[in-house]
């Protein structure tokens, strides 16, 4: 026992001694590994051929002047060759020298971080193809149709230069998409929403712009990219080379026309410069570019910088179609989702490439083309004869068309008369892919869940900006995930894997953990209600641009989620122990369509008869006229209707609750059904009624009701007067002006406009 006893303290005594050891050695190279050292003593780390440079810290402390950080010299560019790369959908993908150098960025390889439905994977588990594949599908497919066009009418003097333009703009359309693309927005509309409340501020004051659209970044991204690689677009001096501002490649050697020997690359003509890329990136917008400090959405510009020559106005609509919605984005999107998804051929889109050509056309929105609308009053009434006749008192010089010359006609992408029921059949199966595959009810589920883990996450992670390349001592910078595409050196970080880096990092927050697990295990919200909300009647009494919906479904339609969730809680807030809680309850106003809200998007389009297609050699001022093809004429084709409005319901919580909050919706469906603006409004007249006429029935039959309450307290008038006491003859809630708005921005076709 005693020489056991006598080992054991002897064991122990040395490996305390050891263990001792074992710590200090420990610390030390943790402190080597910090200094970025070899974890090993005397031996230097392998270099990785990376020149040492100060670590990244040492640079932000000392504030070092730029001699000691440069750009990254770039290897030389020289020329180099033409390559292919495989796709799924058009088999092969041609990439020259110049476009290798523009996918081979961060900014763009980034894409292959996004996939291009990040939730409908949930439903569709083989949707896992990225945006990266997309977009070099997107400018496969501008490239082709451009050179279509420049072989089948050489009148449009269509160029080489405009052709790698486009190409580019193709490849760079969805640069600004956030992880899970729409997702992201939603996110960025939830946090904003509970900033405004956290804060007590109204939207105005809202830190959090909510005029932030993905197209904003993706001029950003195009920026960051050339900066990449030493350059940027110089607004002063647009027809030169694109200014250098590091010692990366040589502006007038890397964005030089590609199919170029090596001896004319320097000549200016051939040469990308700042006007070309102010031209791609008016091609990735379809319209004129904002003018500094605004974003998109508040954008005042009416004049195209790129190319702004009316006769080459048609170049804009190849990647994103502001007329039709008909563009090359939609095209390889639709046919690559609807392959992956449904297993589909998908090969619609080679019609759509070969059979364009260029010919006037009446604008088919006047009052909203940018273009259109400020001599839209003077010239409305006129016949297509009368406005072609301003023409004449002009000098025709095809390369100075004026603005004024053809009032409310453009130069368009248009196809021959035969084309318009595949027409037809490509809105159809945009509706299809938005019903079943965008917004189906589980794919929508998974968005709230990514939304909520987001917004979790969201005050407490912050995403840098360090970049090696950092070249000018820029500030150190750490944002929010909902703020990260403020900064195109953040944002570039931010894909679908800020997930998988929360689910690393998310030890200590519990929910965050859970709601992480959720998606794992794809235990996603429960829809428990989806209402359809029936269309209405068409014909003349439609005099407005509201969505025309059925009398009975009218009130239920005009409230605002909010004051659906209020009004499902104080409906019934509890049954037999089970408690309805407002945090657990989801309102969907979803609105789906046909590409043009309620409106036929055939009739957008321009189509030309078989026997005017030779007229398409003429010259450009004589080019035939498009014409928007007769309903009567391909009627079979067309749907009863074209948009769906459904009110759907999701449940954060229990089984128990999704049943309750279930049987509470169909009770307050009831009594809205009751209400005065469903049976006493006359069919037919309420579109054309002011907002006057219905407060004045529900005056009459409430008796006590004040108009000024029901304005001052939209949502607790709403509350007190009808869900309590219920049934007919009681205010009900009526759509808000904020409600009419929104009503017709989800009515316009900017909504799902790009994917
Ligand atoms: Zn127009
Ligand atoms: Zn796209």
């Amino acid at each position: 026992d005693i020489l056991f006893a006598r080992l054991l303290v002897s064991f122990f005594g040395v490996g305390c001694r050891r263990w001792s050891w074992a710590v200090e050695t420990m610390k030390r190279h943790h402190v080597e590994i910090l200094d970025g050292k070899s974890i090993s003593r005397g031996r230097p780390m392998p270099s990785f051929g990376i020149e040492q440079a100060p670590a990244m810290a040492d640079h932000r402390r000392n504030g070092s002047s730029q001699k000691e950080f440069k750009l990254r010299p770039m290897k030389k560019f020289d020329g180099g060759r033409t390559m292919r790369t495989n796709d799924d959908v058009h088999v092969s993908v041609s990439m020259c020298p110049l476009f290798q150098t523009i996918v081979d960025t961060p900014q763009v390889q980034r894409l292959a971080g996004l996939k291009q439905l990040g939730v409908s994977e949930m439903v569709y588990r083989n949707v896992t193809h990225n945006r990266l594949e997309h977009s070099l599908g997107v400018a496969h497919l501008a490239e082709s149709m451009a050179r279509a066009l420049q072989r089948k009418q050489p009148n449009l003097k269509i160029t080489g230069k405009e052709i790698i333009c486009i190409k580019l703009a193709g490849l760079c359309h969805d640069l600004g998409h956030g992880p899970f693309s729409h997702a992201y927005e939603v996110f960025r509309k939830i946090v904003k929403k509970r900033r405004e409340l956290e804060e007590k501020c109204s939207s105005a004051e809202s830190t959090l712009d909510d005029g932030w659209k993905h197209e904003d970044a993706s001029l950003m991204m195009i920026d960051a990219l050339l900066k990449h690689h030493g350059m940027a677009i110089d607004m002063d001096h647009l027809d030169e080379p694109l200014k250098q501002i590091g010692n990366g490649i040589d502006a007038k050697q890397l964005f030089a026309e590609y199919d170029l020997p090596m001896e004319e690359l320097s000549k200016p003509d051939n040469v990308l410069t700042s006007r070309d890329w102010v031209f791609i990136k008016e091609c990735v917008l379809g319209a004129p570019l904002p003018k500094a400090g605004e974003t998109i959405k508040q954008s005042t510009s009416i004049e195209y910088i790129g190319r702004p020559h009316r006769d080459q106005e048609f170049l804009h609509d190849i990647v994103a179609n502001r007329h039709s919605g008909l563009d090359v984005d939609k095209i390889d999107y639709f046919a690559r989702d609807e392959r992956h998804a449904f297993g589909s051929a998908g090969n619609i889109h080679g019609l759509f490439i070969e059979e364009v050509f260029v010919a006037w056309g009446d604008c088919p929105d006047p009052e909203k083309c940018f273009r259109c609308k400020a001599h839209y009053h003077e010239h409305k009434g006129k016949s297509t004869e009368q406005r072609k006749k301003i023409q004449l008192d002009l000098p025709n010089n095809e390369r100075q068309l004026d603005l004024h010359i053809r009032p409310l006609m453009h130069l368009m992408l248009c196809y021959p008369e035969k084309l318009v029921t595949t027409a037809m059949t490509f809105f159809i199966n945009r509706f299809r892919n938005h019903s079943q595959l965008y917004t189906h009810k589980a794919a929508k589920s998974a968005e709230y869940l990514i939304c909520d883990i987001l917004a979790l996450a969201d005050p407490f992670y912050r995403i840098s900006n360090v970049d090696v390349d950092d070249e000018d001592g820029t500030e150190p910078l750490f944002l929010r995930i909902s703020e990260a595409m403020k900064d195109p050196k953040v944002f570039v970080k931010l894909k679908d894997s800020i997930i998988d880096v929360l689910e690393l990092g998310a030890a200590e927050n519990l929910v965050l953990q859970k709601l992480i697990k959720r998606l794992r295990c794809r235990d996603l919200y429960k829809c428990v209600v989806s209402r359809s909300i029936r269309p209405g009647r068409g014909g003349d009494v439609r005099d407005s641009k509201e969505p025309f919906v059925h009398k009975d479904d009218k009130a239920l339609w005009g409230m605002e989620e909010e004051q659906i969730i209020e009004g499902l809680v104080e409906t019934r807030g509890e049954h037999q122990g089970v408690v309805l809680n407002q945090e657990n309850i989801i309102v969907e106003m979803r609105t789906i369509h046909h590409g043009k809200g309620d409106q036929n998007p055939v009739n957008f389009m321009r189509f030309l008869p078989k026997e005017k297609l030779p007229l398409l050699k003429n010259d450009i001022a004589n080019l035939p006229d498009a014409v928007q093809v007769d309903e009567e004429s391909y009627a079979a084709h067309i749907p009863r209707a074209f948009a769906e409005y459904t009110v759907r319901v999701y449940c954060r919580g229990s089984v128990e609750e999704g049943e309750l909050l279930s049987h509470v919706f169909a009770q307050m469906d009831n009594d809205l059904k009751d209400s005065p603006i469903c049976t006493e409004v006359p069919y037919g007249m309420e579109d054309s009624k002011s907002n006057a006429g219905p407060v004045q029935l529900s005056q009459d039959s409430v008796g006590d009701f004040t108009p000024s309450k029901q304005s001052s307290s939209q949502s607790s008038s709403f509350s007190d007067d009808f869900i309590r006491s219920g049934g007919p003859g009681v205010t009900p809630p009526r759509k808000t002006g904020h409600a009419k708005r929104k009503l017709l921005d989800d009515l316009s076709p900017q909504q799902d406009k790009k994917r």
